[in-house]
């Protein structure tokens, strides 16, 4: 479809050259020869830290007192949240049982993985909601190992807000480190943590690409990108809120593409004018990130209708979706690829980021045109069983003995053949 852009991006986040993959590598292959000792030099090279990795209680305790009051209870407030939600989510996984022939019983369970890793960013930002997160869905799953990391500042640690968060979330360990040697150090059980079956939370680019480069020996929640976000606006939206939120998103990052789509050219031309004044006017960092990312990565769509408008949408396959538009329920029931949605104006990305109770640990770079975003089924492995009766198995032994071997496997065969020869041995079978 021929797209009607009010502004186009000149760089797309896919298309950022690097060498991170090499970096990665070797750093992962140095942590493995190397261990404990060589995380720790890493983190006094990226993070220059040196201090206590793996948090002690008192270490702990100390940093929850650092908190104020009323943040303690917002924390509180958004892990309550989260919890709740999840535990919705997990009651819809059902173990089931069924007879699927007369004496053939097969079974499904859903069983938590052991240990699970769970990374809360804090380059840029501190991300305390990416612990809450993270934490609070592999406790509700039932991991019985958690770990907790974020990358420590220098002289100061980890973030007391971000350690508070995992502590009262459920995190069995807090670990001071960040980056590539956090990822390694969970993957690889090091600092007398047990190996990590699955790796959670978002993270920069060598974050996002240590955990695709282990995928296979470790689970991850999903390969994460930069942050995106995509606001469906008509007529009816309120230009200075569009513009607002467009903002909100974009300073996660310098490449963070936000993205409006629209029927309104009124509405679009509004929105840009007011976006400039709104950057310009956030504090110094979250100002380059956001001027950074409108500049080069953001877009402005002009569509003929709603249908076009959501087909666009389902196109990007948006992080974040927002809908400010007439009829809400028909938005709701056409978009099909997003990671979270969010419909109308009286709730926006940050209320879910932070609060809500729905996760932030979401598809990004179009990952939702295939997958959803982080929650407890992330954490339980769905597995199989079966057993039968003797008579039951009959009908499944004969199609088995059958099948393998026109499949040309002769011993898949023959352990069906046993079977009949002992439970059956009057009949004779072909
Ligand atoms: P981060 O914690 O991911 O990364 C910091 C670490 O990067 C440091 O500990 C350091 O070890 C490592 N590092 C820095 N420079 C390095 C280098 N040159 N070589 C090797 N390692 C290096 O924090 P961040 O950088 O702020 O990134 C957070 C990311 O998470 C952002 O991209 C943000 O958009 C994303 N995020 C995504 C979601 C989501 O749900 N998709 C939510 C929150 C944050």
């Amino acid at each position: 479809m021929a797209r009607d852009y009010l502004k186009k991006a000149h760089l797309t986040s896919r298309s950022d050259a690097s060498d991170v993959h090499d970096t990665v590598r070797k750093i992962l292959a140095d942590i493995e020869a190397g261990g404990d000792q060589a995380a720790l030099d890493y983190a006094a090279k990226f993070d220059k830290y040196d201090g206590n990795v793996m948090l002690t209680a008192e270490e702990i305790d100390a940093a929850c007192a650092l908190v104020p009051e009323k943040l303690k209870a917002d924390i509180r407030f958004a892990h309550d949240n989260v919890k709740r939600f999840a535990e919705q989510q997990k009651s819809t996984v059902a173990n089931v049982e069924y007879e699927i022939v007369p004496g053939v019983i097969a079974g499904q369970k859903a069983i938590p993985v052991d240990a699970a890793g769970c990374y809360a960013p804090g380059g840029r930002y501190s991300h305390v909601a990416s612990a809450i997160m993270t934490v609070t869905t592999a406790k509700v799953a039932g991991c019985k190992h958690i770990t907790a990391c974020s990358p420590p500042r220098p002289g100061v640690g980890v973030n007391p807000a971000i350690v508070y968060a995992a502590h009262i979330c459920g995190a069995d360990k807090i670990m001071a480190m960040g980056g590539v040697q956090a990822i390694a150090a969970m993957t690889f059980g090091l600092f007398g943590l047990p190996k990590a079956n699955i790796l959670v939370g978002p993270g920069n680019q060598f974050v996002a690409e240590a955990k695709r480069i282990l995928f296979g020996r470790v689970g991850i929640d999903m390969i994460a990108g930069p942050t995106d976000s995509l606001i469906l606006a008509d007529k009816t939206a309120d230009p200075h809120i569009v513009a607002t939120d467009l903002v909100s998103q974009a300073e996660h990052g310098y490449n963070s593409p936000v993205w409006l789509v629209t029927d309104d050219r009124a509405l679009a031309e509004d929105v840009m004018a007011r976006v400039p004044a709104l950057i310009d006017d956030l504090p110094e960092v979250n100002r380059d990130n956001a001027a950074a990312a409108w500049r080069d990565y953001a877009e402005v769509i002009l569509c003929a209708d709603r249908e076009e408008m959501a087909a666009t949408s389902d196109d990007y396959a948006p992080e974040h979706l927002t809908v400010q538009a007439e009829d809400l329920d028909w938005w709701l029931d056409r978009l099909t690829c997003y990671g979270s949605l969010f419909l109308g104006e009286e709730t926006t990305v940050s209320y879910g980021d932070k609060a809500t109770g729905t996760n932030h640990v979401l598809p990004t770079s179009g990952a939702a045109s295939y997958t959803g975003g982080l929650s407890v089924h992330k954490y339980m492995k769905i597995v199989t069983w079966q057993r039968a009766t003797r008579t039951g198995s009959k009908p499944i032994a004969e199609a088995t003995a059958r099948i393998s071997r026109l499949e040309g496997m002769e011993g898949h065969a023959r352990a069906a053949d046993v079977r009949l020869a002992k439970y059956f041995p009057d009949e004779t079978f072909d």
